[in-house]
């Protein structure tokens, strides 16, 4: 699948659950949050239909998402069947990490269960190493849980484990050599995301917005300056770089302010109630929830992707008055 602008779409990001054990005030702030209805989620198997449509058309990686993918029940029952599905060879999850620790019915933790079935790499969220600011930011007091997780995730000897920080100013500037350090203890990949006005466009206020030029200028006051890495790509849009005189390789996520960032976008979204979404940062999305549930041949939503992807913006409209018609929770980050 190609769109209009050359990007070749390869990666589908499939949000499995609006609900979360967390609140972090950028994804969902403030009032509190209605969830969908059950029925108005996809069923696993109308999403492994959709992700099987999507094979076809040459979609070759999956990343589980929501929400929080872990709070969906049955989560493992859906994964262990992707793997089956001809052409998917890179299966990933995101997830806040509060539940990786946990044990399975089968005794394993829920890292090693999730490797079993056949997850090669893992993105979790930290933004911080302090247990008071992390309760803050995300409104729960899970932290231990999540260092237990991040172990539980290490041990399950995943092939890349990605710790994603995102970047707030004025609050978690003093943690970003705490966790290059962290995550250089653990030889995990970190990476640091500028927000985005996914949620409500209040998080971008010039207090809260730190971009990732100013958060490179404040490690290399530390470290000296960094390495680029051109060549080193994981799937998504991140630019890497090592650390001088060691190892180690972190990465910057800047869709505010790299006016690149769109470039090599070669993703779609399947947000838990069933639209398709071209991009994160537009308005669009398609509802392939109601021709699949009215009998749609295999044909016909072929059709449809190939459709979403005509329709696919050259690049995100964040920098342009963006208004978030949905919670960032609720699209599926
Ligand atoms: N619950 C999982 C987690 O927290 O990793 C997966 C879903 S979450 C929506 C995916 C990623 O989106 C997380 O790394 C989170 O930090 C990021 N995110 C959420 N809201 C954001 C925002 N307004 N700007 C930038 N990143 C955001
Ligand atoms: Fe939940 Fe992840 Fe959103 Fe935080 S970022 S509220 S953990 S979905």
């Amino acid at each position: 699948m190609e769109d209009r602008h050359g990007h070749a779409i390869s990666y589908l990001r499939v949000s499995i659950t609006d609900r979360c054990n967390e609140r972090c005030a950028y994804c969902m702030p403030g009032e509190l949050h209605e969830w969908l209805p059950r029925e108005g989620i996809l069923t696993f198997e109308e999403t492994q239909r959709i992700i099987r449509i999507g094979a076809e058309l040459g979609v070759s990686k999956l990343r589980i998402t929501g929400g929080e993918p872990l709070t969906r029940r049955g989560v493992l029952d859906l994964v262990r069947a992707l793997p089956a599905i001809p052409g998917i060879r890179d299966i990933g999850i995101s997830t806040n990490g509060t539940l990786l620790a946990r044990e399975t019915e089968s005794g394993v933790t829920m890292a090693a269960a999730l490797r079993q079935a056949g997850v090669q790499s893992i993105n979790i969220s930290l933004d911080t190493l302090d247990r008071h600011f992390y309760s803050q930011i995300t409104g729960r007091d899970f932290h231990a849980a999540v260092l237990a997780g991040i172990d539980a995730a290490i041990d399950a000897s995943f092939e890349q484990i990605k710790l994603n920080a995102v970047l707030m100013r004025g609050r978690n500037e003093d943690q970003l050599q705490p966790l290059i350090e962290f995550a250089a203890e653990r030889k995990l990949i970190l990476r640091f995301i500028e927000l985005m006005p996914v949620s409500t466009t209040e998080v971008l206020s010039d207090e809260n917005f730190m971009s990732i030029l100013h958060a490179r200028r404040l490690i290399e006051s530390h470290y000296g300056s960094l390495i680029p890495e051109p060549s080193f790509r994981t799937n998504g849009p991140a630019t890497y770089y090592q650390i001088p005189g060691r190892d180690q390789r972190i990465g910057f996520i800047g869709a505010m302010t790299n006016l690149h960032f769109c470039e090599s976008c070669n993703k779609l979204r399947l947000t838990c109630d069933g639209k398709l979404r071209p991009c994160l940062g537009s308005a669009l999305e398609f509802d392939i929830m109601k021709p699949l549930r009215a009998g749609a041949s295999d044909d016909d939503l072929r059709q449809f992707f190939l459709d979403v992807v005509d329709r696919k913006p050259q690049q995100h409209d964040f920098r342009d008055n963006y208004q978030p018609g949905r919670k960032m929770i609720a699209i599926g980050g």
